[in-house]
């Protein structure tokens, strides 16, 4: 379980984030939604320790993580698969050799056990021949999808992703859509979505959290978006439903 307790976060002037709370449950898929520059990203890297909280706390298994040595949230990190905006793979190497960097960095498993667990996460998102070829040689949906077989490389506890149908055309979306609950499903992993693809948001998450003007302004179930209709909420799903 993560949460999120009273969160502040301002770069310089800007205030980014104020009291913000959330709790996500374990199994669940939650949708982080808002506009652009409302503190999405922002928000995902908190969880992960990549941002300390100028107030406030966030306790990923009751463990607060802004309040831990580097080693110990390392070992925090390593129940994380992290999906970044952009996808930041590292261009010079092969997408098996990307796949194989967090086994390298973190586990001390053979050449050959490094390999099967490679070749196990391109099968699990379907695209067991790319191991070759370099993120340049692939499309945007592609290496989208090597970022993923990354992510999920360490059998993570936690998957999060920022954006992970931005950029992609409807039908790639969808297959990212589906890999996204597949593995939800087959792993039993926590997932964050940080997104403003609405048809995404209906389509994979239990519940969504909407960030407006700095504060976590609705939390709740997918379900609930149309039935218990919030004025500034409704404005939001309404512009990015497409
Ligand atoms: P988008 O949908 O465009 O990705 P977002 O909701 O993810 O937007 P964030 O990236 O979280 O937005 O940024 C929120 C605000 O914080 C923006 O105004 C951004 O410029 C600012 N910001 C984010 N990171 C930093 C940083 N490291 N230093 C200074 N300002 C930052
Ligand atoms: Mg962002």
């Amino acid at each position: 379980m993560i949460e999120v307790e009273n969160l502040y976060k301002s770069f310089g002037d800007l205030d980014v984030l104020e009291d913000v709370d959330l709790t996500i449950e374990d199994g669940e898929t939650i949708a982080i939604i808002g506009r652009s520059g409302s503190g999405k990203s922002v928000l995902m890297k908190h969880l992960v320790g990549l941002l300390k909280p100028d107030k406030g706390r966030v306790l990923v298994d009751d463990i607060d993580i802004g309040a831990i040595p580097y080693e110990e949230l390392r070992e925090v990190r390593k129940h994380f698969g992290v999906l970044f905006q952009g996808g930041a793979l590292f261009d010079s190497m092969t997408s098996f050799e990307n796949i194989a960097f967090p086994l390298n960095y973190f586990t001390s498993q053979s050449d050959e056990e490094i390999r099967e667990r490679v070749l196990e996460c391109l099968e699990l998102v379907r695209m067991p021949d790319v191991g070759p070829k370099k993120p340049s040689e692939l499309s945007g949906g592609m290496r989208k999808r090597v970022a993923l077989a990354r992510a999920i490389a360490l059998e993570p506890r936690y998957i999060l992703y920022d954006e992970p149908t931005s950029g992609l055309d409807p039908e790639t979306s969808n297959t990212i859509d589906e890999l996204i609950t597949q593995l939800s499903d087959e792993l039993n992993v926590t997932s964050v979505v940080v997104t403003h693809d609405m048809h995404s948001v209906f389509a994979i998450a239990d519940r969504a959290a909407f960030l407006h003007n700095c504060h976590m302004h609705w939390v709740g179930p997918v379900d609930d978006i149309h039935k218990k209709p919030d004025e500034i909420l409704d404005r939001f799903v309404k512009a990015n439903e497409y």
